[in-house]
């Protein structure tokens, strides 16, 4: 007999993932009663706790919570419309749309670009998002193995079509490497296609002035490029953007369904994401976040950790056991690690995920390599 209680009864207790209740302050993360430093957190810079953040929240909100409507109807608040603009600057596209999630931003993208028709050549790390986004949209889909260019290349010399696109993520949220996003435009244009890269991870991270790894690699703004970001990250609020030409962003406004069919993002957020682009234009969290990373790698010099020089610092351990009871052993030193198990990444590439954080002490990141030295 089927019913709601047996629905789900084959997920079997090792693979669940447990759902903790957590309040944060700082970095500061109080769970099950203790407080724990946090090192688990896509929060890079601090700015979801900072106070000029939190005030522009609370200030946009004192007349209005929700926006009441999609943005097509009457949720277009002239607050998401400045911020587009200032993104669009700042990031060196003709034009930005603001959505209600990276997921959301991904799924409805995809949706909108392609057809059954399309081809994607995906990097197989991608997001889930753009694995769901791709699927949504019906297009024939080539996974190429992890940053595996010359087997990109092969599938866009073996699938020609008329429109195909390949999408990849800037920095890669498990594992904290880079796609060569220099070699994915070189390889679009020599095959004429469209390039999307989701650097929710290295927008407000990566680079002196924290304008991610387009700007690194000097193709933003290209007209074959699509940029995604995220404001649930750097910028420490909740929502997410995409850049691209004017026309490419027209188009999205006519097609993502996304956008369209969702109640616009609450002001309070975009007032937050505004005050949190002024501070990462003002650089300061993001030397120090620089100047924590430099120090974090210098504590785990010798230990086994992923080749990675953004701020996600995974360390491979194995099985899922080994995983949990290093992050258990950690906690019992006042540290929150993340353990990501599969299916989140590929069987027998347990690890524990440390990601650093502008808003960390020297003395935290020193007690932290400490105590991993002694566990290890
Ligand atoms: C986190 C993430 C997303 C989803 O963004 P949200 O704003 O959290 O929904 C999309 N893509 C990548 C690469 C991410 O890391």
């Amino acid at each position: 007999m089927v019913d709601s209680r047996n629905w789900f009864a084959e997920i079997p207790d090792t693979r669940r993932r447990h759902f903790r209740a957590s309040q944060r302050e700082g970095v500061t993360i109080a769970v099950n009663g203790s407080n724990l430093i946090n090192f688990a957190s896509n929060d890079y810079l601090g700015l979801s706790t900072h106070p000029a953040v939190c005030m522009a929240a609370q200030g946009a909100c004192t007349s209005a919570v929700g926006s009441g409507a999609s943005r097509l109807v009457s949720g277009d608040d002239p607050m998401l419309h400045r911020l587009e603009a200032r993104l669009a600057a700042w990031k060196g596209y003709e034009a930005c749309l603001i959505i209600g999630s990276g997921m959301l931003a991904n799924l409805g993208l995809l949706q909108a670009l392609a057809d059954r028709h399309t081809h994607i050549f995906a990097d197989r790390l991608n997001h889930a998002s753009l694995v769901d986004g791709a699927r949504l949209s019906g297009a024939q889909m080539h996974r190429f193995a992890h940053l595996d260019y010359e087997q990109l290349e092969k599938q866009m010399r073996k699938y020609a079509a008329e429109k195909r696109i390949i999408v990849s993520d800037g920095v890669f949220s498990m594992d904290g490497d880079c796609a060569d996003v220099g070699a994915l435009l070189a390889l679009a244009d020599a095959h004429d296609t469209l390039l999307v890269v989701d650097d929710a991870h290295g927008i407000g991270t990566v680079g002196d002035d924290g304008r991610g790894l387009t700007a690194i690699h000097h193709i933003a703004g290209h007209d074959r490029v699509i940029e995604v970001g995220t404001f649930g990250k750097a910028f420490g609020s909740y929502g997410a953007f995409i850049l691209g030409t004017d026309e490419l962003i027209e188009g999205l406004r006519q097609r993502q369904r996304s956008m369209i069919y969702s109640t616009a993002l609450p002001v309070a957020m975009i007032a937050a994401a505004e005050t949190a682009l002024l501070l990462i234009q003002r650089g300061e969290q993001l030397a120090q976040l620089h100047a924590n990373l430099a120090r974090f790698k210098a504590g785990v010099e010798g230990m086994d950790f992923m080749p990675s020089n953004t701020a996600i610092q995974p360390l491979i351990v194995g099985s899922d056991a080994r995983a949990l009871a290093l992050s258990d052993a950690l906690a019992e030193n006042g540290f929150f690690v993340a353990a990501i198990r599969p299916p989140t990444v590929p069987e027998g590439t347990a690890r524990l995920r440390f990601t650093l954080n502008a808003a960390h002490s020297t003395e935290q990141i020193d007690r932290l390599t400490e105590c991993l030295k002694g566990l290890l």
